[in-house]
């Protein structure tokens, strides 16, 4: 069978990486479930949009090296499992990770003929508007969410597409 082709769907939080991907129009895609250690927020389902679990098993899971790639993010953890992407690869479906940026890094390192795309907001101030009207986080951790978005930006050239998400 052939090998399903990964797709690297990154890009600053409160860029619209969610909305996007669910108004994808290609539907021959399988989302991995990412792991995290974030708290659900409202209207989160367990096993849909992450698997919740705790900061220790989460470093197992490191210690195990069961994670493609794994990243700190404004206090919690977050992480793709590799055996979970490798058997979807393997059955030939395409597998999209929605990943902040240095989790995204290293899933382009060790894959480097997956698809990289990376979102960018039409601006940091327009993110800040989205964030924040959200409402889903305070506005103290918006701001730490906004700075990393702006050493996010930096990174751009690691991917090989870009799109700004300007109009839905
Ligand atoms: P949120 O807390 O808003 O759900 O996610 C925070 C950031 O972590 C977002 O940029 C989101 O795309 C990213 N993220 C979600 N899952 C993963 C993952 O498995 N690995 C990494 N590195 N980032 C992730």
């Amino acid at each position: 069978m052939k090998r399903g082709k990964l797709i690297v769907f990154s890009g600053p939080s409160g860029v619209g990486k969610d909305t996007l991907r669910k108004a994808l129009t290609f539907d021959n895609y399988e989302f991995s479930i990412s792991s995290t250690t974030r708290k659900p927020r409202e209207g989160e389902i367990d096993g849909i949009n992450y698997n919740y679990i705790s900061k220790e098993e989460f470093e197992q899971k490191i210690k195990n090296g069961d994670m493609l790639e794994s990243a700190e993010f404004v206090g919690n953890y977050y992480g793709t499992d590799n055996n979970v992407v490798e058997k979807m690869l393997m059955e030939g479906k395409n597998v999209l990770a929605e990943v902040e940026c240095q989790g995204a890094i290293q899933i382009i390192e060790k894959h480097p003929k997956a698809i990289s795309i990376f979102i960018l907001p039409p601006s940091l101030e327009e993110l800040q508007t989205r964030l924040l009207g959200r409402g889903t986080e305070s506005e103290e951790i918006v701001q730490l969410r906004i700075k990393k978005a702006s050493e996010e930006l930096e990174l751009k050239k690691h991917y090989q597409f870009h799109v700004v998400n300007d109009n839905l």
